[in-house]
């Protein structure tokens, strides 16, 4: 799923990322030229590059290629680095030294082949600079020599290399650690079994694909008396039952049910393609295990109490059908707890 907010201020970066270098540039074209003797080639340079900036920009802004836009600001950026590159030295510049940073942004940006595109592209920048260093020897004014630029070539190339690595790695963490607290944001630290957020994001999903043909059974489920066993054992007691009543109902599961923590002693399980007749069977079966266990070290019973609802209208709304499982689940309590009830 697009994080809207998330790329929203990506973009917002990406744009000022590449307003600051441009503004660099214009400052460099403007403010050079006064100080030194310019060649004419660099303003040539500078102008050509300023209008194939200025077109990526448009790009970026007008989100022609939102996919791309990062890969895109970042060759912005690198672009507009070339004449000031060319102009004060090449490999030999003091900005090259900031090259080998680049990758390692564009992972943080944007990801691994974000980062390998751009690596890409700077050895080739620099490859093609040593190549000609002759020509920006020229350009400044003869202070380096051929041995430094090919030396500070084949150096400045190894460290990209090492910086693409190292942004791979970063981007591998970070989407490691992304998952992860994505995966704990969705479930429920007791039981493990998804939580309240976890289940409207399975059972949106659900909803989508029911019909008439394929209807879908939601099972909301409370264990009976269950505030006794706190006030009589405990709450790590209450805490241990609930982790083997999760096991428990997760067991009896298919594989594309889903089971959820809606509250504290309350779970919801949805059985997608699943209609009324083979629903009953599932639920007696799911209330018959859980009544002939023993739970916690202390080895208590317990029952649970069901409500069961159909729904067969297809993106028939979250709220609406368990709010029809909870009377279902109420008029199970009345009539004495530890059995199910369908909804009417
Ligand atoms: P009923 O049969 O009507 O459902 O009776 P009950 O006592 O189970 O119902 P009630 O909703 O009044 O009480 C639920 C209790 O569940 C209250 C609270 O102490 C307990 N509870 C809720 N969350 C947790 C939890 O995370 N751990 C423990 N140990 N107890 C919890
Ligand atoms: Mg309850
Ligand atoms: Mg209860």
């Amino acid at each position: 799923m697009i994080n809207s907010r998330q790329y929203k201020l990506n973009h917002k970066l990406l744009l000022r990322i590449v307003e600051l270098t441009i503004l660099t540039l214009i400052i460099s074209l403007t403010i050079r030229p006064l100080l030194f003797d310019i060649h004419h080639y660099f303003i040539w340079v500078s102008g050509f590059d300023l209008i194939i900036v200025s077109s990526l920009y448009f790009i970026i802004r007008t989100q022609k290629l939102a996919k791309w836009e990062i890969s895109i600001a970042l060759v912005t950026a690198i672009f507009l680095l070339l004449p000031i590159l060319a102009i004060s030295g090449g490999v030999n510049s003091q900005i090259a030294y900031f090259l080998p940073l680049i990758p390692v942004m564009s992972a943080l940006l944007g990801g691994r082949i974000e980062s390998l595109l751009i690596g890409f592209l700077l050895v080739i920048i620099v490859l093609t600079f040593t190549y000609y260093s002759e020509h920006v020897i020229d350009l400044s004014d003869g202070i380096y020599t051929y041995e430094k630029s090919y030396s500070r070539g084949f150096w400045l190339v190894i460290t990209i290399i090492f910086s693409m690595f190292f942004g791979r790695f970063f981007s591998q963490k970070h989407t490691e650690l992304t998952d992860q607290l994505k995966d704990e944001n969705l479930h429920d630290h007791l039981t493990g079994l998804l939580n309240r957020r976890g289940l409207e994001l399975h059972f949106g999903k659900a909803l989508e694909s029911v019909s008439e043909t394929s209807p879908l059974t939601l099972m909301l489920i409370d264990v009976d008396y269950f505030k006794q066993i706190n006030d009589e054992h405990g709450h790590d007691v209450g805490d241990a039952c609930l982790v083997e009543v999760a096991s428990t109902l997760k067991k009896s599961l298919r594989e594309n049910d889903i089971i959820a923590r809606f509250g504290g002693e309350e779970f919801i399980i949805v059985l997608p393609n699943t209609p009324k007749i083979e629903a009953t069977v599932i639920a007696e079966n799911i209330r018959q295990t859980i009544s002939e266990g023993v739970y916690s070290s202390l080895k208590l019973p317990l029952t649970i109490t069901l409500g069961l609802t159909e729904t067969s209208q297809e993106n028939d709304l979250i709220l609406k059908v368990i709010k029809r499982a909870d009377k279902a689940l109420y008029r199970g309590k009345d009539k004495g707890r530890n059995r199910l009830e369908w909804s009417k």
